[in-house]
């Protein structure tokens, strides 16, 4: 055994369980993982779907109570190295379920996070997401160009009137190309509000289309 290993044992990706000979998942979670076939949060075209109005389609791979622990994990112990098994996830999903995703799209753009989260945490998940998208799709990714203005609070937290005031004017996007397609990628979806303040900058700077995909969807509260 490496020296890493001991230190690191390796773990599921999804449950976080500690793994033998198994490679990235634990067999539960490597069958949960295969069998996936995503959560469809906004169909293209849909127009009925609450603080979705400026987002296109909005699709995600799990919901977020059969992923949480993952995505704790991901986001909040600094297991920054999951995004690349995550990531990948994400497109062997959306090949099986949202191929569009994978060839619509002419722009990949994560949700930032703000410069003093990122001081604090040392990296947006959504950025490392996004780049395991990019390997996959080849679809060009930006980093830089979307811009957290705000320092939010997590929507989880919060309650349905005070969601769309944290997010509101809280993203800025530089510049975009003129009729962009964006795939507008983040670790949750929650109620939307975030998402579509994002969509909403973009298709002021010019965006033809965003379409949103998240490794999880978290139920509805409201
Ligand atoms: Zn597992």
């Amino acid at each position: 055994m490496k020296l890493w290993d001991l230190l690191f044992p390796p773990r599921c990706l999804l449950c976080g369980k500690l793994l033998g000979r198994e490679t990235e998942y634990c067999p539960s979670c490597r069958k949960m993982a295969q069998e996936a076939t995503g959560v469809v949060i906004k169909r293209f075209g849909d127009e009925s779907v609450a603080n979705a109005s400026y987002i296109d389609s909005a699709m995600a791979v799990f919901d977020y109570e059969d992923v949480k622990e993952s995505i704790h994990r991901f986001k909040f112990r600094g297991s920054y190295g999951m995004g690349q098994g995550l990531g990948n996830l994400m497109a062997e999903v959306a090949a099986r379920s949202f191929a569009y995703l994978l060839h619509r799209p002419t722009l990949l753009l994560p949700v930032p996070i703000h410069k003093s989260r990122m001081r604090q945490r040392g990296y947006n998940q959504a950025a490392l997401l996004a780049r395991a998208l990019r390997q996959t799709t080849q679809i060009p990714l930006e980093e830089d160009l979307l811009v957290r203005l705000k320092q939010t609070r997590a929507q989880m937290e919060l309650e349905k009137e005070e969601r769309l005031s944290n997010v509101k004017d809280a993203f800025t996007v530089k510049e975009l190309p003129p009729g962009a397609i964006v795939l507008l990628v983040d670790d949750i979806y929650t109620t939307g509000a975030t998402a579509n303040q994002c969509a909403k900058v973009c298709k002021r700077a010019g965006a033809a289309e965003v379409h949103v995909y998240t490794l999880a969807a978290a139920k509805r509260k409201d």
